[in-house]
């Protein structure tokens, strides 16, 4: 165990580092996600994604206590569920979760969505500095975020998130958000990186570009998100696209790949609308 190649580490605005290839585990049960936290560990994955709101975390601890890996060197993510917003119960939704996770800490503690009509994303994330200092997160940010809402917590309290889990992948690019996010030193976080139930892996450009490397479409779209200096948590459970979805990190997308790859964007319309719970 443990001999696999690890994705590389990107650090964090407060200096912990985060792996740039996770596990995303939505929506996998508790079973089935403790057997893949077990065989991505194998394969070299140490970033775990879930939420409370994905109702698998007791499954994802027996997955890390079962992956022969010491918990110090694994990079797992939770979210806080959208009932727990607001500053008396954000900590309790903590609790919640790191209590079926059987974990001390998590790595990483993200609002999962922002629920602009509710108004409690600031006291949500005021309590969030106070869980961090307290080290029950190392690092907090948010998911689903846009610019505006940002913006609030930049004028109404301490810390910049250092993660914002949004949609991204070739066919929904989002540059501006990706623009906003670096501009404030916040690492984007890409979710359903490889266009979740959408097409995109049957575009015939991605076929054409992984023949060049002998890569797979999947492994042309990850390596994209790579090169573009983001984080990506493709799903699967089937130990062979797991192995598939790590083995981005020994070949190079071109200038002209990249320009292919480019035409494959949606456009602006495309993707989720974030004020709605998505997952
Ligand atoms: P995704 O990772 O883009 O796509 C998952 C789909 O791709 C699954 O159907 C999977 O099938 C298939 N797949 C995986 N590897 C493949 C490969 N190498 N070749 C062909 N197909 C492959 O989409 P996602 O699950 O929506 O997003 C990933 C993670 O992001 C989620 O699991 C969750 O952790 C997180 N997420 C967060 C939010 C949020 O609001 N913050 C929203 C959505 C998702 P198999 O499983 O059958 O292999």
């Amino acid at each position: 165990m443990g001999t696999a190649p690890l994705a590389p580490l990107i650090e964090l605005n407060d200096g912990y580092k985060i792996p740039q290839l996770g596990l995303g585990t939505w929506p996998l049960d508790d079973a089935q996600v403790a057997e893949a936290v077990v065989e991505a560990v194998a394969r070299g994955y140490r970033h775990i994604d879930t939420a409370a709101k994905y109702g698998n975390e007791r499954g994802v601890g027996n997955g890390i206590r079962n992956s022969g890996v010491d918990r110090g060197e694994l990079f797992i993510t939770t979210k806080l569920d959208g009932m727990y917003q607001g500053s008396g119960k954000a900590a309790a939704g903590l609790e919640d979760s790191l209590e079926r996770l059987g974990l001390e800490y998590v790595d990483l503690l993200l609002i999962h969505w922002p629920l602009p009509r509710r108004d409690e994303f600031v006291s949500t994330w005021k309590t969030f500095e106070e869980l961090q200092a307290a080290g029950k997160a190392r690092s907090i940010g948010v998911s689903n975020f846009k610019p505006a809402h940002l913006d609030r917590l930049f004028r109404e309290t301490d810390v910049i998130p250092a993660v914002n889990q949004i949609q991204v992948s070739p066919s929904i690019p989002r540059p501006a958000a990706r623009a906003f996010n670096d501009s404030h030193g916040i690492v984007t976080e890409s979710y359903s990186p490889l266009g979740a139930s959408s097409d995109l892996l049957n575009a015939p450009v991605l076929a054409g570009v992984g023949r060049k490397y002998g890569k797979s479409p999947g492994q042309v779209v990850l390596r994209w998100h790579v090169q573009q200096g983001l984080v990506a948590i493709p799903k699967t459970s089937n130990p062979q696209r797991m192995q598939e979805n790590m083995d981005v990190f020994d070949f190079e997308l071109d200038h002209d790949d990249l320009a292919k790859l480019e035409t494959l964007d949606a456009g602006p319309d495309a993707g989720v609308d974030s004020d709605v719970q998505g997952h």
